[in-house]
C-alpha cells in the first residue's frame, strides 16, 4: 500500500469536508445535505478502501473495463458509474452500479431500459446536461431537457433520479457559476413537471476545481477525484 497516497487522502478528505460544510452553509443547507461522491478513476483499490473506511459512501467510475476489474474488491459502499457508457457496455454494469450518472441520449436510455426489463430490475439514472451546449460534449440539449426526460421517463425499467453537467472547462470556478445555476433551474423546471416515474432528487454537478461553487449554486451531489486523491496522470 503506498502511504503517500493514504496520507495525500487523509489530508485532502478533512479539507474538503469543511469546504463542503461551507458551501452548504452558503447555500442555507446542512453539510449532510450534500453528498460527496469520490472519482476513483485510476486510484488503486487499497486507496479506494481506505477512503470508503474513512467516510466515503459513493464511489464514481468512469470506465468500464476499469470498474469490472475493480468493483468486486471494493469494501462496502455504493457504487455509481459516471463516464460516457457506450451502448454495447450497458449490459456489463447495469445490474452492477446503483447509479448512472451519464445518461447522455435516448438511445443509450432505451438501451439500458432493455437490458433492465431483460433482467427484470429498475435502473436508477441522472440525465447528462450539455449545459454549455459544446460540441464536444455528449449530453442533452439544455432547450430539449424536458422533452427528453418527459420521453425517456416513459421507458420501462429507467428512472429518472435527477440530472448530472459537466460545464465548460474555464481558467477559474466563478466563471462556471453561471452553468451551475442555469442546471439549478432546469432541476427545478423539470421537478414543477411531476414527470410520472421521474423525480428530481440528485443535482450532480461540481469537480474539483468548482465544487464549492457549485453547491453553493444548489448542487446536493459533488463527484471529486484530483482533490481527493492527489493529481495524476488520468489519460482518459
Ligand atoms: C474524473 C471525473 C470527475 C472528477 O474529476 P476531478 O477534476 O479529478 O475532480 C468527475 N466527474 C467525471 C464524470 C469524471 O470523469
Amino acid at each position: 500500500m503506498e502511504k503517500s497516497s493514504i496520507s495525500i487522502f487523509d489530508e485532502n478528505y478533512k479539507k474538503i469536508t469543511e469546504n463542503i460544510a461551507r458551501a452548504a452553509e452558503k447555500s442555507g443547507r446542512k453539510p449532510q445535505d450534500i453528498t460527496l461522491l469520490a472519482a476513483t478513476k485510476t486510484v488503486d483499490v487499497d486507496v479506494i478502501n481506505h477512503a470508503i473506511l474513512s467516510g466515503i459512501s459513493y464511489i464514481g467510475e468512469n470506465r468500464v473495463q476499469e470498474f469490472l476489474s475493480k468493483y468486486q474488491d471494493y469494501e462496502p459502499v455504493n457504487k455509481h458509474f459516471i463516464g460516457h457508457l457506450q451502448t454495447n457496455k450497458v449490459k456489463d454494469i447495469i445490474d452492477k452500479v446503483s447509479l448512472i450518472h451519464s445518461v447522455d441520449s435516448l438511445r443509450l436510455a432505451e438501451e439500458i431500459s432493455r437490458q433492465a426489463v431483460k433482467r427484470g430490475i429498475a435502473v436508477d439514472i441522472l440525465l447528462e446536461i450539455n449545459v454549455g451546449d459544446e460540441q464536444s460534449k455528449s449530453g442533452f440539449s439544455y432547450d430539449d431537457a424536458i422533452a427528453s426526460a418527459e420521453k425517456i421517463a416513459k421507458l420501462d425499467g429507467v428512472k429518472i433520479k435527477g440530472l448530472m453537467a459537466i460545464p465548460p472547462i474555464c481558467e477559474n470556478s466563478e466563471q462556471n457559476r453561471p452553468y451551475f445555476a442555469k442546471m439549478k433551474k432546469l432541476f427545478i423546471d423539470i421537478d414543477n413537471k411531476k414527470i410520472d416515474n421521474s423525480s428530481m432528487d440528485i443535482l450532480s454537478m461540481g469537480m474539483s476545481d468548482d465544487y464549492a461553487v457549485a453547491i453553493e449554486e444548489g448542487a446536493n451531489m459533488v463527484r471529486l477525484g484530483t482533490a481527493l486523491f492527489g493529481r495524476r496522470n488520468y489519460n482518459v
